[in-house]
């Protein structure tokens, strides 16, 4: 039906949506197989991750005809999405158009969960800590109050009333979100993927590779063991590899660098740092999830440039992490100095320089959207996302402001 010109679909009828004003659609999302609309492309989407799994159930679910293409398939292991938990916060400093869509986003995930019969997420907070009072604050609380959000700033004092377990020492201010959430990630990618069958999606475990461009189109994919699959629209949601898959393109706007997750198991009989009696905590230098499904304390050292290939590296913590999580834990939280990693997880991210993700249409195929950059955020929207990429796909209405910190005007981090 329609090239994926960036120009069309922001003329769209002048009907620009905002954020905030995304229709409902999944407040009503079909229960089974739509029909397949004669008037919509055949899309294949490549990658399950939080962009690519979601677009594919929105898209199916307007639809059309599409097959979602993993390598090993949604949640696995490799992916950036293919972790426990996630969490979800409004919480972005300044920057306003992501608080929308994560208002958003919490609304639909609550309602998928009653769709898809899972619970997926699980409020608790989040305390974000810091040494002084900048202007991001001020701004989030601005922002916060615009949204009818709940936002506290909190004392040290006031932390270590509230949480006595968490000891914020080298810290002045709390700013704590009490409606972010933690999502069960791999749990929900598995549950859309699903969803997607139901609804008459076709899911392959295949790895899939871009063709050269015929007539500034590409026309099919090509499949590990020889043979190709057609479709009018591609979608290239495939996180970290896309800096493989379009190393001219893609490769210049993305780092892939490793981070290290560490899970820390609580004193017997100790349930201080479990759900839902710690918030989600995060600080310049660290973050953590509170003991969730009784894996323990989850606590990640942020920074490091390594660069990760996501299909062959070995997920084995390194020394210098492991020190850094246990000098963080005994720090923070003085009642776990001493207990144990007892489960460490490996992974990494794709970050463009500005965080804003990357999506935009490929300069030489007018059929072809990448989709990524989750800069570590991006989790969270994904049944946003899926709404935004899939009108992108069909050359319907999105707002402007998002296409334009999206597009592939990103410029690399400096590592
Ligand atoms: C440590 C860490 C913590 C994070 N914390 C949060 C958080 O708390 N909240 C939040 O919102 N976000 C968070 N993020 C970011 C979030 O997880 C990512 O933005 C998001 O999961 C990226 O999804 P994706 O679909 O772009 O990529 P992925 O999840 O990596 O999915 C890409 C998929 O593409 C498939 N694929 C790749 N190549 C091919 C091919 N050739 N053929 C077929 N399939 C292919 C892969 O198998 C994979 O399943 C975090 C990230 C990290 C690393």
């Amino acid at each position: 039906m329609s090239s994926m010109n960036r120009r069309m679909f922001l003329s769209g009828a002048g009907a620009a949506l905002t954020a905030a004003s995304l229709p409902a659609a999944a407040e009503s999302t079909p229960a089974q197989a739509p029909a397949i609309s004669a008037g919509l492309p055949d899309v294949a989407v490549v990658g399950g991750g939080a962009f690519g799994a979601w677009t594919a159930l929105w898209l199916r679910e307007q639809g059309a005809r599409v097959t979602l293409l993993d390598s090993y398939g949604p949640g696995n292991s490799r992916s950036t999405s293919g972790d426990e938990t996630r969490q979800i916060r409004a919480g972005y400093g300044s920057r306003e158009a992501y608080s929308k869509w994560a208002v958003e986003a919490m609304r639909r995930w609550t309602v998928r969960e009653r769709e898809f019969g899972r619970r997926l997420m699980y409020t608790v907070g989040r305390l974000q800590l810091a040494p002084r009072w900048t202007s991001e604050h001020d701004a989030q609380v601005r922002i916060f109050g615009g949204l009818n959000r709940p936002i506290e700033r909190m004392t040290p004092d006031a932390i270590r009333q509230r949480w006595p377990q968490l000891d914020p020492v080298g810290m002045e201010i709390g700013l704590y979100e009490p409606d972010a959430a933690m999502l069960r990630a791999r749990e929900a990618l598995i549950a859309v993927g699903e969803a997607f069958e139901r609804k008459g999606g076709t899911l392959r475990i295949i790895r899939a590779m871009p063709t050269p461009p015929v007539s500034g189109r590409m026309t099919a994919l090509a499949l590990d063991g020889g043979s190709t699959l057609s479709a009018g629209q591609f979608v290239f949601a495939c996180g970290s590899w896309l800096r493989k898959m379009f190393p001219t393109i893609v490769a210049p706007k993305l780092d892939t660098p490793r981070r290290e997750v560490f899970l820390f198991g609580p004193p017997p009989g100790d349930t201080r740092f479990s759900w839902p009696n710690l918030p989600v905590f995060s600080e310049a230098s660290y973050y953590g999830f509170p003991d969730f499904d009784r894996r323990g304390l989850k606590v990640c050292p942020v920074g490091g440039a390594v660069e990760m290939d996501p299909d062959s590296d070995e997920r084995v913590v390194t020394p210098h992490y492991v020190r850094r999580a246990y000098e963080y834990v005994a720090q923070r939280f003085p009642a776990m100095r001493g207990q144990p990693v007892i489960e460490t997880r490996v992974c990494q991210l794709e970050n463009t320089v500005d965080e804003h993700f990357l999506i935009d249409q490929h300069p030489n195929m007018s059929n072809v959207l990448l989709a990524g950059g989750g800069s570590g955020h991006g989790f969270k929207h994904g049944p946003v996302l899926g709404e935004y990429l899939g009108r992108r796909v069909l050359g319907q209405a999105v707002d402007e402001t998002y296409s334009g910190m999206f597009d592939l005007a990103h410029v690399r981090t400096p590592l």
